[in-house]
């Protein structure tokens, strides 16, 4: 059965691009049948830190890609890698190094002087070092042959071992690394197929050797491009939000987000909105693009906009509460916050920005926007405005609803010999202080009656 994995080092939060990866692998899990495990790469010990593998896990949740298995944390398995490392010692495939820095610099510099690449001679290949000496291991490379990966995405890649030099898979502090405990991770972990991004490339046949000196066979590879930025540059923080998380407290939904990866770098005709279903059942990794994708903010924020108006609107009134909290709204005190989302969901980006234009269904608003001000608060408007408020003002509380609003308003159009829209348009600035709200009935229903005829008097004063 398929297995695949996504494999974080904690030394972060999670990013767009892992998100994709973890994203990518879950489709072809689930698509397939299945299992996806989640593996935290916490042997880089200085660089590793718990708040890092929470944001993970937080952004994992939030986003909904769950895992059938793990965390596996690489930190809890060094005596495993060891064991594989003494196996590898003992047939011979591996052996103890003991060259000195010094001398590993010097030979370095002499290569690229000469233009070669910089690569291990093999120096310590063949001799008996003694084991109490320091040292590390290293794995011996084939010398010769090639490696050829059949890249899910990329296609055929072929590496000469003559390329490779014998990496080092233990560190004279004896900590296994990267290479080494990924490789054997994934071999008993069963993973068939490792997606990851691109920049592991050149591991790959390292890994591949490393397997096949244990006796596996390897699994098959896609490696996914990275994100770039608008400026063609790798996306980084620079570019704005880039973790997960920060795109959640901004106020993007995680289906959208989701939507928003998936078509990052790959299509399906012209289909943009894409339920998580649709993904599994449509999503092919080997449609992925080849070069990489650069991050568009206007797309993103597209989709979340659609994603905000067809969405269940209880459950967006839940979401948004806290951003009201942090304008300093309680949503306790004015109407009902899923009539607020009802009438203003499809008119935001962002739950942030929902959150900023439904401030006045709250409290009052400090200033006017000018150019609406200037249009609609002129001379003529106050004669409107004025019968207007003196009609509210009759109004019974029970009576303050959609059709009695509407009434009121149509009746004081017809008074002035005017169309509603000339009525409606003063009265909305004055009510929300833009030119830009729900239906005025709507607006004036959920502001209600005491804040209409409070906001009136300020407008005329
Ligand atoms: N831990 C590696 C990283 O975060 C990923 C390794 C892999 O997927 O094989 O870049």
């Amino acid at each position: 059965t398929v297995r695949t994995r996504f494999a974080p080092s904690p030394t972060g939060y999670l990013h767009v691009g892992g998100a994709r990866t973890a994203l990518f692998s879950y489709l072809f899990a689930r698509k397939h049948g299945g299992q996806f495990v989640l593996r935290i790469e916490d042997t880089d010990l200085e660089r590793s830190t718990a708040e890092s593998v929470n944001a993970i896990l937080e952004g994992m949740t939030w986003l909904g890609l769950d895992y059938d298995e793990g965390p596996f944390y690489q930190t809890q398995r060094f005596e495993r890698y060891n064991a594989v490392i003494d196996e590898l010692l003992a047939k011979g495939l591996a052996y103890r190094c003991v060259c000195s820095k010094d001398r590993l610099e010097k030979l370095r510099e002499d290569q690229m002087a000469q233009r070669l690449k910089p690569r291990y001679d093999g120096h310590c290949r063949g001799h008996e070092v003694d084991p109490n000496e320091p040292h590390v291991i290293r794995f011996k490379n084939p010398a010769d042959g090639v490696v050829v990966v059949d890249d899910m995405i990329r296609g055929r890649i072929v590496f000469a071992n003559a390329e490779l030099d014998d990496l080092v898979i233990r560190r004279s502090d004896g900590a296994p690394t990267y290479n080494l405990s990924v490789v054997v991770d994934d071999s008993d972990m069963g993973i068939t197929h490792v997606i990851r991004g691109d920049d592991h490339i050149n591991n790959t046949p390292r890994q591949i050797n490393i397997l096949r000196a244990l006796g596996h066979e390897p699994p098959r590879y896609a490696h996914v491009p990275m994100i770039l930025g608008d400026d063609g540059a790798r996306l980084s923080k620079r570019h704005g939000a880039v973790s997960v998380i920060a795109y959640r407290d901004q106020g993007y939904l995680p289906e959208a987000l989701l939507n928003y990866l998936v078509r990052l770098g790959w299509s399906h005709g012209d289909q943009e909105l894409f339920s998580v279903e649709e993904m599994i059942n449509l999503f092919e990794i080997g449609d992925v693009n080849k070069a990489a994708s650069a991050f568009n903010t206007d797309k993103l924020d597209w989709l979340n906009q659609q994603y905000l108006h067809h969405a269940d609107p209880a459950r967006i009134a839940r979401l948004l509460s806290p951003h009201m909290g942090r304008l300093d709204i309680d949503p306790a005190s004015g109407p009902d916050l899923v009539e607020v989302v009802k009438a203003q969901a499809a008119r935001a980006k962002t739950l942030t920005e929902l959150a900023e234009i439904s401030a006045f269904f709250y409290r009052d608003f400090e200033t006017f926007d000018e150019a609406s001000a200037k249009k609609h608060l002129r001379l003529v408007a106050r004669e409107g405005l004025e019968r207007l408020r003196a009609a509210f003002e009759l109004m019974a509380y029970e009576d303050w609803t959609l059709e009695g609003l509407k009434h009121v308003v149509e009746g004081v159009a017809e008074e002035l010999g005017t169309n509603m829209g000339k009525v409606a348009q003063p009265l909305r600035v004055a009510i929300v202080g833009r030119a830009a709200s729900p239906g005025i009935d709507e607006t004036l229903r959920l502001v209600g009656k005491d804040a209409t005829l409070r906001r009136i008097d300020k407008a005329l004063a």
